[in-house]
């Protein structure tokens, strides 16, 4: 009879080649394929991911699971992700997954067709209408998504776990943050909401943040160039990565030795393609930085979203808007735009690059009230998945909390409520893990700078490859043979905590704005 961990490390591998291939697909779709080709790619795309899941749920698969047995801390961790995977996967029948795809293709169409019915000026709710039967299905299966998996984290977390009226958002929150809690990411809100409201509304009482040196024009060559050498400065290896253009920026893995990452340019506007690169370069650096000897096994990925967030949010923020990183790179970028910034210097960048001001769009947001962004979608679901709010009333209670946290309104639904993807992708529960992630990038930068010295000092004189080798040591290189609470425990002692990242908030923009 063949090993049994031998036997289930060939299928592991032959399923991750079949999603590795569909994503290659998806890449293409996302760049470079012509747009007639759509439907013919949607079903090459789902039959690759068919026959992966069909691979992986086989019969089999349990029962070289039961049989098999771990000789090393690789094969421990690879049979308990596998395990939980597979417990997971084999909870939701195979007509569950053919209509949650088949609900989610809809969605997708009515949002994209409800946002060009809503002009500015049209009524609230009006535009939404087109897409609210939609989200209704997409919340319907989401529910029985949550039911049908909810055992699984009773199972793990023992007779304590009483999640009451959030044991369905539990579920779903759980598929990107393993381990992670409604109960947990309300309270972490509850404080950024209690500091956060009031530091915006102070900011907003002084006198605003020049940003024109960031207006155009900036040339697409020279801010691609200077996008990839910042990224490659950060370690970004383009040997085994590379760049192209999207309408939204995305990363996405083959394997360790190729990551790529996505942007968009703005001839106008510097900073949209400028931390797009950098956002993605932090997620594309994480998979780079796993164990190779994960590729072609359920461990070769970010462990969680929090923590895959953690790292885009940590080059892109914690060292790409700080002063130190600007004293560094400002002469070259003045050299690549000599038009745009012959008369400004490092801290004028500095300052423009930071300007905090409520805003409509989440993608858009500044590092502050990003997360109020977050927070609104956050009590949206948690109440839609709860049953305490009908997907009619959405609309409403979209712009009430836009009044209440940032003092705007949107002028349509398009600006509001129908902005963001996540919905028709079927990804209720995964907005959380934006914040999560920008809290976690807080921490470890903390943590490594009690191994390292100031970081500041580092930036200023071009040396990030130290951070990259700290994070690679204690986050990239396990994957996910350690749980994001696992990591953060090693590096910090504890668990997950607001109060690194809000005192970084209150020093920077305390000080940016002089309050
Ligand atoms: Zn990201």
């Amino acid at each position: 009879m063949p090993d049994p961990l031998a036997a289930l490390r060939d299928r592991l591998a032959e399923v991750s080649d079949l999603q590795r291939a569909a994503a290659v697909l998806e890449w293409d779709q996302e760049t470079y394929m012509p747009p007639g080709a759509a439907e013919a790619r949607a079903h090459q795309v789902a039959t690759l991911r068919r026959l992966a899941h069909e691979r992986f749920t086989d019969e089999a698969v349990g029962a070289w699971l039961d049989r098999a047995e771990a000789d090393t801390e690789a094969d421990e961790a690879l049979l308990r992700v596998t395990r939980r995977d597979y417990a997971r996967a084999t909870l939701l029948p195979s007509g569950w997954v053919a209509a949650f795809a088949t609900a989610k293709g809809h969605a997708m169409e009515a949002w994209k067709k409800a946002r060009e019915t809503a002009p500015p000026g049209s009524r609230p709710g009006q535009a939404f209408a087109h897409f609210a039967p939609h989200l209704q299905r997409i919340l319907d299966l989401s529910v029985e998504k949550a039911e049908r998996t909810m055992p699984l984290l009773q199972d793990e977390r023992g007779a304590d776990y009483a999640p009451g009226d959030d044991a369905r958002y539990d579920a779903l929150l759980d598929e990107y943050e393993p381990g992670a809690t409604t109960a947990q990411v309300a309270a972490v809100f509850a404080d950024l909401r209690a500091e956060l409201v009031p530091l915006v509304e102070a900011i907003a009482a002084r006198p605003q943040l020049d940003d024109a040196v960031v207006h155009g024009p900036f040339p697409e060559d020279a801010q691609w160039a200077f996008g990839l050498e910042v990224a490659q400065a950060f370690g970004y290896d383009l040997r085994h990565g590379r760049q192209d253009r999207s309408a939204h920026p995305f990363t996405t893995t083959f394997a360790t030795t190729d990551v790529r990452i996505t942007t968009r340019l703005d001839p106008d506007f510097f900073p949209t393609a400028f931390y797009g690169t950098l956002h993605e370069a932090g997620h594309a650096l994480y998979e780079q930085g796993v164990d190779p000897a994960y590729d072609r096994t359920p461990l070769a990925d970010g462990t969680s979203l929090g923590m895959h967030e953690s790292q885009s949010r940590l080059w892109e923020n914690q060292v790409g808007r700080s002063r130190a990183f600007w004293r560094y790179w400002f002469a070259d970028a003045q050299a690549r735009f000599p038009e745009a910034l012959a008369n400004a210097d490092a801290e004028a960048m500095y300052r423009a690059v930071n300007r905090v001001a409520p805003s409509l769009i989440r993608v858009e947001a500044d590092e502050l009230t990003y997360h109020l962004h977050v927070l609104l979608r956050f009590e949206i679901e948690r109440a839609l998945v709860a049953g305490d709010l009908a997907v009619a009333d959405v609309p409403a209670a979209w712009n009430e909390k836009m009044a209440a946290y940032l003092g705007l309104t949107p002028p349509s639904d398009a600006d509001g409520c129908l902005q963001d993807i996540h919905w028709s992708l079927g990804a209720l529960g995964y907005f959380p893990t934006y914040t999560l992630g920008t809290l976690i990038s807080a921490q470890l930068a903390e943590a490594a700078a009690r191994d390292l010295g100031r970081l500041d000092a580092l930036f200023e004189r071009g040396a990030f490859r130290p951070l990259l080798d700290w994070l690679r040591a204690h986050v990239h290189r396990w994957g996910r043979a350690k749980s994001a609470a696992e990591i953060l425990d090693a590096v910090t002692g504890g668990g997950l905590d607001a109060a690194p990242w809000l005192a970084y908030a209150r020093a920077k923009y305390g000080a940016l704005y002089g309050l």
